[in-house]
């Protein structure tokens, strides 16, 4: 029995190898191709009572829904036959398996809403780079002897987000990263060889990537605990300091944190570093904006995130608000870390001071495309929608008595988590024990709302015909407000 008491589907005991040489399509691209519209009564769902009670207690022993084994669906990968005859049969069978693959994807970025990506992108000019392997190895800054790079692209990129987020040309160092986990690697990396015997601080509702660090690195960590809204408890986070005051403190900021999209009072936290007397050379603050980072910046209201605070790196997300079909990001750090911590490498001609070696050299040219293309305004404009899809979905939500929250300053609806993993599946929500949420991005619009909320109403009115089975009670997540449980309602 699983979180919400669903039954887990992973498949993993069934998860036999699909016998070598297949010939016919796998089943999972034949059905994704061709479901397109959701019967909520043609799904099995096996309903277990819940009770208050056992509803925390089944909390208490969560385990997790895995999703399903891909080893049942896997595409093999077959020999090229020795005549060259029949080469031709293969062509065909791999254009097929390609134009179905291409309507699943068609189709399952329709009915996309739990992750923060943008999906929403139009990069048709750029098809023609695709020939070139553009590789920005080493610093951005510094050439290195391989020739087919897209640097000038990077750093255009690079001083842009500098502009952002208030840093001048000549006091930054930054590159353009795999994705926001590769800057937080990089973030608390430069933060742990600042002060190398730091503590590190990061508020329990982190991305998993920053307690990834803390063990890659061999870090000590300690949690802070979270307010209802997620974001850090600096009351806690005063406690935990004072307790290693000997220590100097490295600290994660959540610019929207995954599952509740909270940000961290950066500001506050600033404060009671200070009245824990920590001097600013005895803290470094790493910010992971990998969601919000680029959209907080276009919000009124919003607290900055600014170098001219004693900050010492940013990372952002290139794939999530920015959108672009391959994952990436931004990372912006201070040039006095990184010349103090890095090292030159002769066969690269070039300065080592990345995680990764080898670096994407299409992203920097997506995103400088994309940067060009919409600018502060566009962005602008593009944050404004989402916030106010946020809330239109909320309200709508609440309307129908489902539990709901969104925070302030975020695109991010938390809601009770569909009783049907299927339902989950067909519209990729990320649930985490008894919440659901749906990230507003710029491709999400009211029209996909309408949609989805109407599939959801129909598909409760057929989980909770029973009344023996009540929908979850949120309120240790969300807070009694916005709880709309048979308690709390
Ligand atoms: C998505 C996310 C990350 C990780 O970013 P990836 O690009 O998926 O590696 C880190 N932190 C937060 C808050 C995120 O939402």
């Amino acid at each position: 029995m699983v979180g919400s008491s669903f039954e887990v589907q992973s498949g993993l005991s069934n998860g036999s190898l699909a016998n070598g040489r297949t010939v016919t399509l796998p089943e999972m691209l034949t059905l994704a191709a061709e479901e397109d519209s959701f019967d909520p009564k043609a799904v099995v769902v096996k309903p277990v009572p819940l009770s208050m009670e056992s509803n925390l207690e089944v909390r208490k022993k969560k385990e997790i829904v895995l999703g399903r084994n891909v080893h049942t669906t896997c595409l093999a990968v077959t020999e090229p036959d020795a005549d060259d005859e029949s080469t031709g049969d293969k062509e065909a069978y791999m254009a097929s398996v390609l134009a179905r693959y291409r309507k699943t994807l068609v189709e399952r970025t329709k009915h996309h809403l739990g992750y923060p990506y943008n999906l929403d992108f139009d990069y048709g000019a750029l098809a023609q780079l695709q020939h070139f392997s553009i590789n920005n190895l080493g610093d951005p800054f510094i050439e290195s002897n391989y020739g087919v790079h897209s640097r000038q692209f990077e750093v255009g990129v690079l001083d842009w987000f500098a502009r952002l987020w208030e840093i001048e040309k000549t006091d930054y160092w930054g590159y353009i990263t795999n994705c926001g986990t590769e800057g937080n690697l990089h973030g608390i990396l430069v933060g742990r060889e600042v002060l190398p015997d730091g503590i590190l601080y990061a508020s329990k509702e982190s991305h998993y990537s920053v307690f990834k660090a803390a063990r890659m690195y061999r870090m000590e960590c300690v949690k802070v605990a979270t307010l209802v809204t997620g974001e850090m408890d600096c009351t806690d986070f005063k406690t935990k300091l004072l307790a290693n005051k000997d220590k100097p403190a490295i600290i994660n900021v959540n610019i929207g944190t995954t599952v509740k999209g909270a940000v961290d009072d950066l500001d506050l936290v600033i404060q009671t570093l200070e009245e824990c007397g920590f001097s600013h050379n005895r803290f470094y603050i790493h910010c992971d904006g990998a969601l919000f980072g680029l959209m907080m910046p276009f919000v009124q209201r919003a607290p900055k995130v600014s170098f001219k605070k004693p900050i010492g790196s940013v990372s952002v997300s290139g794939h999530k608000f920015v959108g672009c079909p391959m994952p990436c990001g931004v990372q912006i750090t201070r040039l006095q870390h990184i010349n103090a911590l890095s090292s030159n490498v002769e066969y690269l001609a070039s300065r080592d001071a990345t995680i990764m070696g080898s670096r994407n050299g299409h992203a920097p040219i997506f995103l400088w495309y994309n940067l060009n293309r919409k600018g502060y305004k566009g962005f602008q404009k593009e944050v404004q929608k989402c916030l106010r899809n946020a809330h239109y979905l909320k309200d709508r939500l609440r309307e129908v008595g489902i539990s709901a929250m969104l925070n302030e300053l975020s695109s991010t609806v938390v809601f009770e988590r569909p009783r049907d993993e299927e339902f989950v599946r067909r519209w990729q929500l990320a649930c985490e024990r008894n919440m659901a949420h749906i990230v507003v991005m710029p491709n999400v619009t009211t029209g996909k709302l309408d949609d989805f909320m109407n599939e959801l109403v129909q598909g409760r009115s057929i989980w909770y015909k029973d009344e023996k089975v009540q929908p979850p009670c949120l309120a240790e997540d969300v807070g009694i407000d916005n709880c709309s449980c048979a308690l709390h309602k």
